[in-house]
């Protein structure tokens, strides 16, 4: 039971969060306005390509098999299995060194070879990719006016609307911490970015 009421206490911040709206950027009447828009442009940029070719990822050489063959893990996952990387450019690296920022797909080829202690052992290949061009500014321009719109998760600050700002309940509430910003002041809403 005390595990229960931990939990929902814990939970309650992000369901107040939840309620929130999202911001709206409208692109239109931005024009005043030139360095938000180049910070929304940019993040639209980035979400768009993560969508495409997922995020870039940096490899931990285990083992270097040629100029652009390597047997690596990817240094940030969580659980990552050992790949045969390979790439378009070559790299002077060494073992335990790391290839920075690759895109990368892991494709159905599988490369077998021996360990150290002999056994057999089979991984997947990946290969670099090149990724597509980032969106023009026409591009985005264009695709908005079409109709489309994006939303940038927790992309703006604002003012805890509990609190009003200073991360403390009412005299009421015996100034206890506010539950929706957990006592911060502030929360992260989404930007919905429209025409
Ligand atoms: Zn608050």
């Amino acid at each position: 039971m005390k595990f229960l009421i931990a939990l929902l206490i814990s939970v309650a911040p992000l369901l107040a969060a939840d309620e929130v709206k999202p911001a709206v950027f409208k692109v239109s009447e931005a024009g005043k306005n030139k360095i938000a828009l180049t910070e929304v442009f940019r993040a639209v940029q980035d979400q768009k390509m993560r969508l495409a070719v997922g995020a870039p990822t940096t490899f931990r050489v285990i083992q270097v098999l040629g100029a652009k063959r390597f047997l690596v893990r990817a240094l940030d996952a969580n659980n990552s299995r050992s790949l045969l990387l390979v790439t378009k450019e070559d790299h002077n690296v060494a073992d335990d060194e790391a290839i920075r920022n690759i895109y990368a797909r892991i494709t159905e080829k599988t490369h077998a070879y021996e360990s150290v202690s002999g056994a057999k052992t089979t991984v997947r290949i990946a290969e670099e990719i090149t990724p597509p061009p980032p969106m023009s500014q026409e591009a985005f321009v264009n695709l908005l006016k079409a109709g489309e719109t994006w939303t940038l998760k927790e992309f703006k600050t604002e003012k805890c609307k509990e609190c009003f700002g200073d991360g403390k309940l009412s005299a009421l509430q015996k100034f206890t911490e506010c539950g929706a910003c957990s006592g911060k002041g502030e929360w992260k809403v989404d930007l919905l970015v429209t025409w």
